[in-house]
Formats: structure tokens, sequence, C-alpha cells
């Protein structure tokens, strides 16, 4: 809708010097800027049905719960999907406290009176579209697993691998992880009358998403991924899905980062506030986190504030963000993205489980140190490089697989705009990015000092294969040296 409009991006200067709260709204006549202090204290879902009443149901928003409000670093930016449901995340990075320290509640998109944009060369761009189209729906993990079971196929492949993390990152390996497997998931979706096969937008081929209905057949939730069935689930010891996809659906109301938060919980059950395994628990304290009271303000400013307050030594997290669904020592080339990565423990940034564990794009053994740098490298440049077109990351599956979707991918872009680029242009483009992340975060105070996991990854074992984290802090430092 943003591009039909004609902007790349929203770029917001300043902020206001009152209190109050502002809507923006977008249409083909421009944007205007809005007092609106009646959606203070509204999570994302109420706000969306505000916005619905006022501007109709042709719009989209993009918006910031009670989390944001409040300025919470595991807070997210919400935007709708295809139902007008705010079910789709900005998640990581606490990104809704820097829309609510501006004041922004909620953007409201209107593309009603635009049209598609065109490409410059229409017959380039088809042609090119067919091909791109037809890598994803043969490849076997953008074409089959993803749309029969979404991300959260991962959680028996990684159990069966021994790096799933569970109870804060002691165990590789959760004993009730078929509970809340893809393959359960799925079954209950469509026993339900909910959807297992579904797609965050109109253009999406893949579909990886779905929808979660509860017991008696009512909307509950989107289909709550991988990361989050993980993060609230085996890492928490919990393995029901209906009380995982309640806290899905509040952290998707209050706007929280379901990984940030599900290692907030695991380390508050650490430190004995609650018994691992307590899901009803776990649920009210997510609702103390949107009610705003001072322990729900600890777990919400993430696991390594709780940690800090709580007086845990064990807190899974680098440059203060805390870790996704893969132990970083048996699966060691994620465990380097999450040392190396500017924005702290992040599996996106260079998601070397394809390689590690999938067999996606070559074989690097997951349990040895050999190989890993490299892996993490080349998969950071090229998944910075793609981030940059705005495609959805789980292109990369099939592109970093097949070399003839890449070249489609390029030749799209370059029909698209007009433009001669070449694979070694997109290399060029992921290393520039880089550098430049790596630019601000040295202005902002981070070196390679910060590139490091926690300790404790470099001397306990985990399970089942008994390992550590023995990628040398020398090779971590030449992950950016190409
Ligand atoms: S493949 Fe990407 S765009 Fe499509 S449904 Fe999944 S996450 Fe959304």
């Amino acid at each position: 809708m943003l591009a039909r409009l004609g902007y790349a991006g929203i770029v917001i200067e300043g902020k206001p010097k009152k209190d109050d709260l502002y809507k923006i709204f977008i249409n083909k006549d421009g944007v205007k800027i809005l007092p609106d202090n009646s959606l203070r204290g509204l999570g994302n879902y109420a706000v969306v049905e505000k916005m619905k009443g006022e501007f109709g149901d042709k719009i989209a928003c993009i918006s910031i719960g009670t989390a944001g409000e409040m300025k919470l670093a595991a807070s997210s930016i919400a935007f709708t999907d295809m139902e007008l449901r705010p079910t789709r995340h900005a998640g990581r990075g606490g990104s809704g406290a820097v829309m609510g320290s501006k004041g922004v509640k909620v953007i409201v998109l209107d593309d009603t009176g635009m049209k598609m944009r065109e490409p410059k060369d229409k017959a380039k761009f088809r042609d090119a579209n067919k091909i791109f189209t037809e890598g994803l729906r043969s490849h076997g993990v953008t074409g089959k697993a993803l749309p029969a079971f979404g991300t959260n196929v991962l959680t028996n492949i990684i159990n069966e691998a021994g790096g799933y993390p569970a109870y804060n990152f002691k165990e590789g390996r959760f004993a009730g992880a078929s509970k809340i497997s893809g393959e359960t998931e799925a079954a209950l979706e469509t026993e339900r009358g909910g959807l297992a096969t579904h797609g965050c937008h109109r253009g999406c081929v893949i579909l990886c998403s779905g929808v979660y209905n509860d017991k008696d057949g009512n909307y509950l939730t989107k289909q709550p991924e991988y990361e989050t069935v993980w993060a609230n689930g085996g890492n928490c010891g919990i393995d029901d899905m209906d009380k995982i996809a309640m806290m899905d659906f509040l952290y998707d109301d209050f706007g929280l980062d379901t990984i940030e938060m599900g290692n907030s919980i695991a380390v508050a059950m650490d430190a004995g506030l609650l018994k691992f395994g307590d899901a009803d628990g776990a649920i009210n304290l997510i609702k103390e986190v949107g009610k705003g009271t001072p322990l729900g303000r600890i777990l919400g400013n993430g696991a390594a504030v709780t940690g800090k307050v709580f007086g845990v030594e064990r807190v899974p997290v680098v440059k203060g963000q805390a870790m996704p669904a893969y132990d970083p020592r048996a699966v060691k080339g994620i465990g380097v993205t999450y040392a190396t990565s500017t924005m702290g423990a992040d599996h996106t940034a260079g998601y070397a489980t394809t390689a590690n564990i999938l067999k996606v794009g070559g074989y690097v053994d997951p349990l040895k140190p050999e190989g890993q740098i490299e892996l993490s490298r080349n998969l950071q440049i090229a998944t910075a490089a793609i981030d940059s077109t705005g495609m959805c990351l789980f292109i990369a599956f099939a592109v970093l697989d097949q070399p003839e979707t890449f070249q489609a991918l390029i030749d799209m872009l370059n029909a698209f705009y007009g433009l001669n680029l070449t694979a070694d242009d997109v290399t060029a483009l992921g290393k520039d990015i880089l550098k430049k992340e790596r630019a601000f975060n040295l202005k902002a105070g981070l070196s390679r000092e910060q590139d490091r996991l926690p300790d404790y990854f470099k001397t306990e074992l985990v399970g089942p294969h008994n390992v550590k984290f023995d990628v040398s802090d020398e090779d971590l430092d030449k992950v950016m040296n190409w």
C-alpha cells in the first residue's frame, strides 16, 4: 500500500513538545498528522477497530500497543494483515518504543485511487517474475514445508538436531516438542476451521502463515511462529499449544516482541518467580506487562534487564538482545551470527541454520567450529542485500539454493527500475550495508568486545551433543574482514 501511494518509506523527525498522542493518515491526497488522545492505553486490536470506524475498511494500519506507549525495550510495531488484524510485527530491537517516543500511536494508509506501479520493462519483468515464482513454488522449503506447516515446521527438525534451547538454554532438546510442533499446530488449525496456509499480504506466493482458532472454533490469533512457540514454549518448559496461542494474541495486542518476552519469562522462571512449565503464570506475567505494573515494566524491558533485576547470571543476550530459537553451541554458524550481527542476537541477519541443519545452500557441520565464520559472513552479506529489496526473507531459501531463482530476482529488479545490476553488485550492496551498520555501532559505543556470546556458552556443555561454543574470539573478529 505504501508503495502504491508512492512512498518507499516514512521518516518521522523530532518529537512533540507535549505529551499528546497522534495518528498519521496517508492517502492519495497526501499526509495528515492529527492529535488523538482517545487512542491512549489501547491495544493494537482496539486501535485498528477504531481506525476502521473512522476511515473504512480499505486501509492498513501501522501501530503500537501499550508497550510502545510505555517505551518498553521489547515493544514492537504492528502491521495489519489482509484481514486487518495487527498480527505482523517489526518485532525486534524495541522499535515500538521509538514510535512511542514520538507520540505516534498509529499510521493509517489508504491506497484507494492509486494504481500498481509499472515496471520500466514490462515484458522482462513478467518473464523474470514467472521464473522467480516457479523457483519459490518448486523448492522444498518455500514450496512445500513452509506452506504446509509454517515456520513451526522447525520445531521437530531443530529438536531432533539437538539445537532446540529448552528451559532457558539449559538443554538442547525438549520432551514436549511434538505437542507444539508445526505438524500439531497445522492439524489443530484445520480441525478447528482456521487456516494452515495463509499469506501476510496479497503478493505472497509462499504462504507460510495461518489462522489459529480456539477450541470453540473462534479466531484466537494468527498462526504463532516457530520463534514464538519456542520462546514461550520449550524455552519456558511449556507444551500447551492453546496457551502459547493466547500468549501470541496478547503480545500482538500489547505490541511486544515474542522472542524477547519468552526469554524474559524464562529468565524470570530461572529466578524462581514461577516454575518452568507454568503456562497460566506466564500469561499473567504478560498481562502485567500490558498493564504497565512495575514487575511488567521490568519484564517488558527484556531478558537482560530482567536478569539484572533478579540477579540471574545465565541470560542469553548479545548486545542486550535475547537469543532466538537455536542453541549457538549446537548450531555454531548461527552462534557466529548472534555474536557479530550489528543488532545483537538475531537469527535473520545470517541464518546459518540453512547450511548447518537444513542442508540448503551447502552443508557445514553444525557441531564443529570450522567453516562457520565464512558461512555466517556470506549469509550476512546476502541477507543485507535481500532485506534491502523489501522482499520477505523467506525467499532466501530458494534464492540461495537455486542459481536461476537468484538470477530471476536480479532480473526483476533490473526490469522494474531499468538497472543493470549483476550478482557482484548485489554482493557489494550487502557489504556496503554491513559496513554502514558497523560504523553506526562504533559511533554508538559498540565495538568488537560486544561481538561475543555470554561466557557460559563457552564453558557450559549442552546436551544431547555435549558441546560448547568453541569458535574463537579471534575468528569472530574476522567475520567482517572480507
Ligand atoms: S512467506 Fe513471508 S510474506 Fe509470505 S506469509 Fe510467510 S512471512 Fe508472510
